[in-house]
Formats: structure tokens, sequence, C-alpha cells
């Protein structure tokens, strides 16, 4: 039944025509699309007739039917690698601070002590977003002064479960800026405050799995507190094999019909290297306006850079 409603889709009145259509029906793996497939580059045709931009989406949406989707091993090459250079440098990076004056068991401890360190008024917060139904934990009395705790139970091998938590306070530390510390727990229980995820390096990261190691996850970590992607999904995504077909449709599809934000590529949402921006972090807590006007005022609207050890949050 489903798939004689999807085949009078296509075959209806409304189906998109003129050149550059049968330009996309013609290419060879066209015809290796499922009908879903099909239905949504059908959608993103007629979108795209009517739109000022219709070269640019007809180049790009070629480029996307042209680029099948990369295997399971190699995308898990592709993951692995990307991982196992996070697990180094987060190695490199405790054998620096344990040969410099820097006490190591305090600098990774910074997140976990600072939010005991006073009584603070907690909000318990649940997106339910994306299809990870839990909650996560913020104290906002002091705009300035945000802390996030978020509890995670990890899915997947054990070895890859291990080298995650080798990474656990470098997430932190890119998630945290001034005045934003976020507290990274991993556990083995579970509870609505647990955001179950897995580890699957065979298939693209996202919310429900950190397969590429420490800026990745912490990107993923900005998702699961409610946040959007920033960047944009046809440039990003239509020529990424490790996404699959489907996927990367569907997300072209949400990209005609969104704007990027334009200091998306200062912040963390659009580029998984770079730091929360003030907007993103007032996102987490719903800060709105107050919460950004109270941050740039202490701050600054800059993009902050890695924060340095500070004795005096400890
Ligand atoms: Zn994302």
């Amino acid at each position: 039944m489903k798939s004689c409603i999807v085949i009078a889709l296509l075959m209806c009145s409304c189906a998109a025509t003129g050149p550059e259509v049968s330009g996309i029906r013609a290419l060879p793996h066209y015809s290796t699309l499922s009908l879903n497939e099909r239905l949504m580059a059908e959608e993103i045709m007629r979108k795209a007739l009517v739109s000022d931009r219709k070269d640019y989406y007809f180049e790009k949406l070629k480029l996307l039917i042209n680029t099948p989707s990369a295997t399971k091993e190699t995308t898990k090459e592709m993951n692995i690698s990307h991982f196992n250079r996070s697990v180094a440098a987060a190695k490199e990076h405790k054998e620096a601070l344990a040969k410099s004056d820097v006490n190591l068991a305090e600098y990774q401890s910074i997140e976990e002590r600072y939010e005991v360190a006073k009584p603070r008024k907690w909000v318990k917060y649940c997106p339910h977003k994306f299809s990870n139904p839990a909650c996560f934990y913020y104290s906002a009395e002091d705009y300035t002064d945000i802390l996030v705790h978020i509890n995670i139970r990890l899915h997947g091998p054990p070895d890859l479960i291990a080298q995650e938590l080798e990474i656990e306070d470098d997430i932190e530390k890119h998630l945290s800026i001034p005045g934003f510390n976020v507290n990274v727990v991993f556990t083995s229980r579970s509870g609505n405050d647990v955001f179950e995820v897995g580890i699957n390096p065979a298939e693209w990261s996202t919310n429900e799995n950190f397969a590429g190691g420490t800026i990745t996850s912490s990107h993923e970590i900005m998702h699961l507190f409610g946040l959007n992607d920033s960047y944009d999904r046809i440039e990003n995504h239509a020529g990424n094999p490790y996404v699959s077909v489907s996927d990367r449709l569907a997300l072209f599809i949400i990209q005609m019909d969104d704007n990027q934000p334009v200091d998306a590529e200062d912040g963390i949402m659009c580029n998984s290297s770079k730091r929360p921006l003030q907007r993103e972090v007032c996102e987490v807590v719903h800060g709105g306006k107050k919460c950004i006007d109270a941050r740039i005022k202490r701050f600054g609207s800059a993009p902050s850079v890695f924060r340095r050890w500070n004795a005096s949050l400890a």
C-alpha cells in the first residue's frame, strides 16, 4: 500500500518537469534510488525550479546522486582514525600537564569539583528532541557562571567505550568556556536523567552515536542539550559519502527552508572544532537576550580560546 502511494505521487501531474529535471532522472545512479529517495529528489527539484538558486540546487543534487554511500568498512576506518587521533591527543595533553607545574588530577576534576563547590539551584531539563528522550541539569542563576551536568550511558565495543572515557576530560574542556562549565559523566546506570548513546564507528556520528572522537562528541552533546546544527547541510553533506543518500536528501530539503546564522561558522554547532558561542551557551539554559547581553558584557562576544588552568576555580 505504501509503495502504491509513493508511485502515485511520483506519477501525478505535480511531478517536476524541464531539462534540469530530465538531466537528474537520466543519471545512472538515479535508477538505484529507492522509491522514498526518488520522492525526496522530486521534492527538491520542485522547490529548486521556483527558487532563485535553481542552478545551485540542481548542481548539488547532481553531486549528491553521483556520490554513493561509502561502505561500512570505509566509514569505520575514517571514524576509528579520528577516534585514535583524539585519544593520542588526550594522552599527549595529559603527559604535557604531568610535566608542568599543574596538578593533573586537580585539572581534570575542575568541572566535577566546581559543581559542588557551593550550593546551587539546579534545573532538570528534558529537551525531548531528536530521539534521546532524557534530561540533563543546569544551574544558571547567574548567566556569567553557568554549569551544566549531563549523564551518558555508552553502548558499544568495550575497547571503544574505554577510549571515550579517555577523552572525557578533553570533551569537557572543549565545551567549557569562561562562565560556562560542562560536567560530562559517563555512567553505567540508566534513568530518565541518563542519555543512552551508542558507539558504532561503521555509521556517521550523531547524537545517538559518538563515533568520531573529542570534537565530534562535544558537538553531539550540544545536540543532547537541544541545539540544532547551524552548518549548511547542503554544502557539508551533498557530497559526503559517509552519510547515507537517504539522510543527505532529507538534510537537503531541511536546508532549502533554513538560513544559516551569520556567525554560525564561529560556533560549535557549525564547526565542531570551534567552541560554543555565547548565544549557543544561552540557548542551552534558555536564557535568551538577557543571558547573551550579560555574557557579552562580562566576556565579550569574540569566540573563546581554549580555557587555561585557573587555580581560583579549585
Ligand atoms: Zn550536528
